[in-house]
């Protein structure tokens, strides 16, 4: 009563738009200080955003006719995992970074992923990993890139953004960084998976003492993983975790470690993971330049995304593809290889998974 009272008297003092505009800043006021305390929800108990999660496992030569069922399957069931495990830290309530964590770090130890566990090799034969993730609600990132005994480099690429005045730690420095900051340490051949070892071994072999990355392997795939979240809370966050390329040279760093290369998130136009041939997404600083074809081109997620990846990309050269995702909930997941490994989930909670075009 007493509020009511005092609006109306507001009102015939000051003038029906001057408190209309005044009730409007309260309201965003109310709002702004309900996200802080993770508090916002609509009148009908809805999520105040439609909580969704994207996430890709690489792009490459992903078709039926290399596929077995059982493989295709195995691919099926990480995909699906990883989505419900990311999921589930949205629908508790939980915020986007931590769920493309989460996910990630499934996708990291999963050896059919070329990151964490399982990931490829470099031309001398090691596992030489790189990680970035940004939040899109205050522009905040973390990175870490040719790290070779962190368990799981996304980790330590959030334990960056979180606990130091840096966005990017390499080599040496990072594994120092994480080994203080109480992240997992293996030794280096933990993230040797046999299948992959053979692979290298098989492909020294035939390629002879020829000395150059490239993703034209027999197994022409790129692996990498990525995730898209956005919360209840409308706060946008992405992740990249990669192995490389197969057979890159000692120290060579590409584009998922980059923020705005194979990574970033801006709650005001979207967040975006990528996939492909780093050095041509670093060129294009692919993840930045969607969003900001969204921002000063007003363009859609969906035309952003497309023009991208469907056209300044193979123009330069390059293939792969992305994931993205902005904070309507709308999803887009081009790319301009023969398949890639991607999925997404959003309410009710059931994982929709793909891997060919079609
Ligand atoms: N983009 C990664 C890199 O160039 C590779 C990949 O996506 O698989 O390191």
């Amino acid at each position: 009563m007493q509020k009511n009272f005092s609006f109306k008297l507001l009102r015939s003092a000051l003038g029906n738009t001057v408190v209309g505009g005044l009730a409007l800043i309260l309201a965003q006021g109310f709002l702004i200080m309900g996200c802080e305390t993770g508090k916002v929800a609509t009148t009908d108990g809805a999520d105040s955003y439609p909580v969704t999660l994207v996430i890709h496992g690489g792009a490459g030569t992903i078709s039926r006719k290399n596929m077995t069922p059982e493989r295709e399957q195995e691919y099926r069931k990480a995909l699906q995992h990883a989505l419900d495990t990311g999921f589930s830290v949205l629908t508790k309530g939980g915020k986007s970074i931590d769920a493309v964590i989460a996910a990630i770090t499934y996708l990291e130890d999963c050896p059919l992923f070329n990151a964490g566990k399982g990931s490829v090799f470099t031309y001398s034969g090691r596992n030489e990993l790189d990680a970035s993730l940004m939040d899109g609600s205050n522009l905040k990132a973390g990175a870490v890139a040719g790290v070779t005994t962190i368990k799981n480099p996304i980790q330590a690429a959030h334990a960056v953004m979180t606990q130091s005045e840096h966005v990017m730690l390499a080599g040496r420095g990072a594994e120092q960084f994480a080994a203080e900051h109480g992240l997992t340490i293996v030794d280096p051949s933990y993230f040797v998976d046999s299948a992959r070892y053979e692979q290298f071994i098989n492909r020294r072999k035939q390629q002879g003492t020829k000395d150059a990355a490239s993703p034209d392997g027999p197994e022409k795939k790129f692996g990498t993983v990525g995730a898209v979240a956005l919360d209840q809370y409308g706060n946008i966050a992405a992740a990249t975790s990669t192995g490389g390329m197969s057979d890159k040279r000692f120290g060579r760093v590409g584009d998922s470690p980059i923020i705005g290369a194979g990574t970033y998130a801006r709650n005001t136009t979207c967040g975006v993971s990528a996939t492909g041939w780093g050095e041509y997404f670093i060129r294009l600083a692919v993840a930045h330049d969607i969003s900001a074809m969204m921002e000063y081109g007003g363009l859609s997620l969906q035309e952003a995304a497309d023009s991208v990846i469907m056209k300044k990309l193979p123009a330069l050269g390059g293939d792969g593809g992305i994931i993205a995702l902005d904070q309507k909930g709308n999803i887009a997941m081009p790319f301009n290889t023969e398949g890639m490994y991607r999925g997404y989930i959003r309410s009710p909670g059931k994982a929709e998974v793909f891997m060919y075009k079609d």
